[in-house]
């Protein structure tokens, strides 16, 4: 497949823009050598690609970067990725309407990537950062809260109480609950080793700041306007397993908030009137590699991550997960881009490599 398919012109419906915009998508078109460059010296510029080159740039070097726009959810660092021609590695990222700083970690070409639906409008401006505008080495704390019978309160399906089958089911679920709790939490710290990320569990005080992950028995139902982006063939009701909470932002890119939470819905996974009927609750091991995976999915997005085009823990398909033990995988990334999801072939997401850019100790 040929990855210019996927750049995509931003401005097609904005007139101002329209003499950038002559250039068809099936041109030959390379964003990480034909993309327009984007100045440093702090003037508004408005983005007419996802792509833009921020040309050389020295390591030690802080970029303070504001992107302005209604519907871009999030910015994204690249680099040239070493392993596939014309694709960027994400090597950073930040919020949309607010500045950030981007500290240069090597010797290399960036590029800005814009998370945006089709036909958005973006300005950015860009300009040197000082040491002083940079926070301390980040280090991202993950804090799990596990809500008091959430098995027995997700589970269990309320309309159906009273029956016999149910009661017995109730009381395995307490019975099972201290291992699905211990489990749960040493299957998340393993999925994080070695990634620079702690997961404290509910027992721990972290120190400030921290995010949280919480475990909850509720049930939740997609929204409306969720549907178009969720697997719903043969659904009569569309849950979600999991979601982040602060900011209704998705994915916290470039994992600039320390503090932000996410939730996993166990009542989601209980089978009824879903998809995924029976899907989880048949064995204790799957109850534990489903929420254990979703969790760590969660805890994905809240330190920056997208959903991945390969299987993997930050797949879209949560039947994954209780099938194997998944991996934080090197894929290229999928976005909803207002018309349901897309690959992005240009971009690679390798969590690795991520973790290692994003939790490296700032420069002195
Ligand atoms: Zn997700």
């Amino acid at each position: 497949m040929n990855p210019r398919n996927f750049f995509r012109i931003m401005c097609v419906t904005v007139v101002g823009f329209l003499s950038s915009c002559t250039m068809s998508p099936d041109d030959l078109f390379d964003p990480f050598v034909d993309a327009p460059l984007i100045k440093t010296d702090g003037s508004s510029q408005n983005l007419v690609a996802e792509i833009s080159r921020l040309g050389m740039r020295q390591a030690g070097e802080i970029l303070r970067i504001e992107v302005f726009s209604d519907d871009v959810r999030g910015v994204y660092l690249l680099k040239q990725d070493a392993l596939q021609e014309s694709a960027g590695v994400i090597v950073g990222g930040g919020p949309v309407n607010e500045t950030f700083t981007y500290v240069v970690r090597e010797n290399s070409e960036l590029f800005l990537f814009v998370d945006a639906l089709v036909g958005s409008k973006a300005k950015v401006s860009i300009e040197a950062g000082i040491s002083s505008d940079v926070p301390p080495r980040p280090t991202q704390r993950i804090s799990i809260v596990l809500e008091t019978d959430f098995l027995v309160n997700g589970l269990i399906d309320d309309s159906a109480t009273g029956e016999a089958g149910d009661m017995a089911t109730a009381d395995f679920l307490s019975s099972i609950q201290p291992i699905v709790q211990a489990d749960l939490l040493s299957r998340i710290q393993q999925v994080f080793d070695g990634t620079g990320v702690t997961i404290f569990g509910p027992e721990d005080t972290p120190e400030e700041p921290f995010s949280t992950l919480t475990i909850s028995g509720r049930r939740a139902l997609a929204a409306e306007d969720e549907l178009d982006s969720l697997e719903v063939v043969g659904c009569s009701d569309v849950v979600i397993f999991g979601e982040v909470l602060s900011d209704s932002s998705r994915v916290d890119a470039g994992n600039q908030n320390l503090s932000d939470d996410a939730i996993v819905y166990v009542g989601s996974f209980r089978g009824t009137g879903n998809c995924n009927a029976g899907l989880i609750i048949n064995s204790t091991n799957n109850i534990i590699n489903a929420l254990a995976l979703s969790g760590a999915h969660e805890i994905g997005h809240l330190l920056g991550l997208n959903h991945t085009a390969l299987d993997g823990i930050m797949s879209t398909s949560p039947s994954f997960a209780i099938q194997r033990q998944l991996q934080f995988q090197r894929s290229q990334i999928v976005l909803d881009v207002g018309r349901g999801n897309e690959i992005f072939t240009t971009v690679i997401q390798d969590p690795q490599l991520y973790f290692d850019a994003i939790l490296a100790p700032n420069a002195e």
